[in-house]
């Protein structure tokens, strides 16, 4: 149960960011890893706790056994912690990276909560520097084959485990690259792709295969004995006026950066508009600073959040309050105040310029409008479900939020065919779409056992 007085004598601390004024620089890490020793100090903070929230519903959607990896680890027992961690946690070196911790902001400690993403990402880091991290392949293979239909998050770990259980499965993929959008979206600073292409070469070597640049069609459910469809939501909602969607562009800043070419929509020496005030909004602020933009704005028709939980959102439940992520700080370095204006959106679209206005609610007010310099427009204003096209040609049925989720909850929308990740719940997070994959992939073993039957 980590250290009995370990709370008590040592404070939390995460892996500091990098100097903001370095890291505009390049599109490396965000964060400097503390070492060992650190580590193990954080962990011993862990009390065990006997009703032990950060594993709850509130907390970790793969009910990652917190305490008990913790308690290893303050022990420096690395490789056991490790074993521990990887019975629930698929893929720790990009929860490690991008998750925002659900489990801390339901940790007993609130505030000063236990660093349980930053100890994941050391233990797993150690595992692959270590040598631990090898291709496990399944003992007794089963014969049945099953389709995977995209390679996020979603997609990985519903294969990664479709696989442990013994079936041949193909993952499908229509990019050139896999990994969705931990490859193309979510940017190289919060999750280098070498990180993503590592996995994908230890799952390779473990006996899932990978085909790319290849559009899933409705045949292959005559092929294989199960296919599921973990194909995303990314379909962006419109504005009225003309712009860049978000995924566009920080997908074409990642193909720059991989390539080492100029990017073919850049934010050089421009000035740069976000409409959208969320951690969509703020991945393109970051972008558009490395690329040396003029200066850059992020729009947000709600208020501001507030500072302190309001009385209807207590403690576990996430808390709604105002955050000031890393895209935001380093505006904050570069220009000297928060880019983010609230209660306002663009109206219309000028050479050069956008006008502005406030909102009441989601009212304009008149008199209120304001010329702003704008180059590149770009639209972070959230998602509206999955492609229309790949529901269609599959015959599944979209519910009103436009993902795949059948009625009943489940992840079979019908005869052989299964839906799991962002398709099936909307745009979401990252280790939600792991549990849903991993969820799907437990559904997918019993309907091939009893199909079997
Ligand atoms: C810009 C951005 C930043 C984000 N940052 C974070 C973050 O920091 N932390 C976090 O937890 N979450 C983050 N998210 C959310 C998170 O990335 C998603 O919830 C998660 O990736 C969903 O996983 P998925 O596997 O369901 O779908 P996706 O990751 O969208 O992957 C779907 C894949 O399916 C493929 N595909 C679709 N249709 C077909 C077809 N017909 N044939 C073949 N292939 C197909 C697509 O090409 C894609 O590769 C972010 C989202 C965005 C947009
Ligand atoms: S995956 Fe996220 S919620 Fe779960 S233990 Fe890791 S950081 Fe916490």
């Amino acid at each position: 149960m980590g250290k009995v007085t370990g709370f008590m004598e040592i404070a939390r601390s995460e892996n500091p960011y990098r100097d903001a004024a370095a890291r505009l620089n390049d599109f490396g890490a965000l964060h400097s890893p503390q070492g060992a020793e650190a580590r193990r100090a954080q962990a011993s903070r862990c009390m065990n706790c006997g009703v032990p929230f950060c594993q709850s519903e509130f907390g970790c959607p793969l009910h990652n056994l917190i305490p008990e990896w913790n308690d290893l680890l303050y022990r420096g027992r690395e490789r056991e912690a490790l074993e521990r961690l990887l019975m629930t946690a698929p893929f720790p070196e990009f929860t490690g990276r991008v998750c925002p911790a659900l489990c801390e902001k339901a940790c007993n400690l609130e505030k000063d909560a236990l660093t349980n993403r930053d100890n994941e990402l050391y233990l797993i880091e150690t595992g692959f520097e270590r040598d631990w991290v090898r291709p496990r392949s399944p003992g007794r293979r089963t014969g049945r084959r099953v389709a995977v239909v995209g390679s996020g998050p979603a997609g990985l770990a519903c294969a990664d485990l479709l696989n442990r259980l013994g079936h041949a499965v193909s993952v499908i993929e229509r990019a050139d690259r896999a990994g969705g959008l931990l490859m193309y979206g979510i940017p190289s600073m919060k999750l280098p792709k070498p990180i993503v292409e590592r996995r994908i070469r230890l799952m390779e070597a473990e006996g899932v295969r990978f085909t790319l640049n290849t559009e899933a069609s409705p045949e292959i459910m005559d092929v294989y004995d199960a296919v599921v469809l973990c194909g995303g939501a990314k379909k962006p909602r419109s504005l009225k006026v003309e712009g860049v969607y978000a995924v566009d562009y920080l997908t074409a800043a990642t193909r720059a950066v991989l390539s080492g070419d100029e990017p073919v929509i850049t934010a050089r020496d421009r000035h740069v508009v976000v409409v959208g005030g969320g951690d969509t909004g703020n991945d393109c602020v970051g972008t558009a600073l490395r690329q040396g933009c003029a200066s850059v704005l992020q729009l947000e028709m709600m208020p501001a959040p507030p500072a302190e939980r309001l009385p209807g959102n207590p403690w576990p439940e996430w808390p709604r309050t105002l955050r000031t992520d890393y895209g935001q700080l380093e505006a904050i370095h570069r220009q000297g105040g928060d880019p983010r204006v609230y209660e306002t959106t663009v109206k219309r679209r000028l050479p050069g310029q956008i006008e502005t206005v406030k909102l009441r609610g989601f009212d304009p007010i008149s008199g209120t409008e304001q010329l702003l310099p704008c180059d590149l427009l770009l639209i972070a204003a959230g998602f509206v479900g999955c492609e229309e096209a790949t529901a269609e040609r599959f015959g599944a049925a979209l519910n009103q939020k436009g993902c795949m989720m059948p009625e009943n909850g489940s992840h079979r929308l019908r005869d052989n065919l299964f839906s799991a990740g962002d398709m099936r719940t909307g745009q979401s997070l990252v280790v939600r779409a792991l549990a849903d994959g991993r969820a799907a992939a437990l559904e997918v073993d019993s309907y091939l056992k009893e199909d079997a039957q």
